[in-house]
C-alpha cells in the first residue's frame, strides 16, 4: 500500500478513521502489509502517530521518497531524487519495522539508462531492495470517481464502485499472472498495487476476500517479497513498471500484449462512464 495520504480528501471519514479501517481488515486476517510511506506524510506528530500504529501491528514499512518525485522527469536528476530517498529515511528510520525496501513514485524509475542505472547504484550502495508490484493496478482512479460521487451525495450507494474495483483488480491480476507465467516461466509471489484511500477504508477487507475465495493464498508481503523475481534489474528504457511488465519488454517478444504506461486511470475512465461511476 502506497503514499499514506491521510490528509487527502477527508469526505466519508478522515486519516485516522481510514488508517483503524485499514489496519483492521488487515488484523482479522491476520495478514501483515507493506505501506510505502511519502514521508512528508509524517513529518507531523500526528502522522508518526498514524503511522506507529501499522509498526505496532508488525506491517513493514519502507521508503516511498520524501516529496513523491516523478524521476521520468528530464528536470529531475539522479542526484535529487536520491536525495529525497535519504530525507524519507531520516524520518522513517525511527520505527522498528522500517527496512531498507525502496518503491518508486508512479513505478518510474527513469527515462534513460544514465539515469535508471545511477539510481540502481545508491540503492544498491545505501543497501537497498527495490519492491516492485508485479500486479500493477489503477485503484486510486475508482477512489478519485467514488469521492466525486461522495461530494455531490453523501449518501449515494458505492456498491457499484466496490464491484467496478473488485473487478478490475482481478481482471488485472489475472493479465500480470498470466504474464508472469509466459515470461517468469511460473507464477511469482505477487504484490499488488494499492493505496492508502477512501477506496481501501471501505472494501480492503472484501478484496481479500475476493482473492480468498478463488482460491488464491493471500501471504505477507515479508514473505512475498522473498520471491527472487524482486532481485531482477530488466534493463529497459524508460525503466519501471510493473516488474513483470518490464521482464516481458525487455525480451522484445510480448508487445502485442504491453502497452505504456502499464495501467493508467486512462483506461479505466471510459468503462466507469459506461457504468454511471
Ligand atoms: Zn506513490
Amino acid at each position: 500500500m502506497d503514499d499514506f495520504s491521510w490528509r487527502a480528501n477527508p469526505i466519508k471519514s478522515d486519516g485516522a478513521e481510514r488508517n483503524q479501517a485499514i489496519l483492521k481488515a488487515l488484523r482479522s486476517r491476520s495478514l501483515k502489509a507493506a505501506l510505502f510511506v511519502r514521508a512528508s506524510n509524517i513529518v507531523e506528530d500526528e502522522g508518526k502517530n498514524l503511522l506507529r500504529a501499522w509498526d505496532t501491528e508488525g506491517h513493514l514499512i519502507g521508503n516511498h521518497t520524501f516529496s513523491h518525485l516523478y524521476y521520468n522527469n528530464s528536470k529531475v536528476t539522479a542526484e535529487t531524487f536520491s536525495e529525497d530517498i535519504l530525507r524519507a529515511e531520516d524520518l522513517l528510520k525511527a520505527f522498528p519495522h522500517f527496512q531498507k525496501i525502496f518503491r518508486f513514485p508512479y513505478l518510474k524509475e527513469g527515462e534513460t539508462a544514465a539515469k535508471r542505472d545511477a539510481i540502481r547504484r545508491f540503492l544498491s550502495q545505501q543497501g537497498y531492495r527495490v519492491g516492485h508490484v508485479t500486479i500493477d493496478t489503477s485503484d486510486w482512479i475508482v477512489d478519485d470517481r467514488l469521492r466525486k460521487r461522495l461530494a455531490k451525495d453523501e449518501s449515494a450507494d458505492l456498491s457499484g464502485y466496490r464491484q467496478f474495483y473488485l473487478d478490475h483488480m482481478w481482471e488485472r491480476t489475472l493479465y500480470y499472472d498470466e504474464l508472469s507465467q509466459n515470461v517468469v516461466k511460473r507464477s511469482v509471489k505477487h504484490t499488488i498495487l494499492m493505496h492508502f484511500n477512501l477506496l481501501n477504508a471501505l472494501f480492503l477487507g472484501d478484496l481479500i476476500d475476493m482473492f480468498s475465495s478463488k482460491g488464491w493464498q493471500v501471504i505477507d508481503a515479508v514473505e512475498a517479497f522473498r520471491d527472487p523475481v524482486f532481485l531482477t534489474q530488466p534493463k529497459t528504457v524508460p525503466a519501471g513498471e510493473s516488474i513483470i511488465w518490464a521482464l516481458a519488454k525487455e525480451t522484445g517478444r510480448f508487445d502485442k500484449v504491453l502497452r505504456y504506461p502499464g495501467e493508467d486511470g486512462e483506461y479505466e475512465t471510459a468503462k466507469m462512464d459506461k457504468l454511471g461511476l
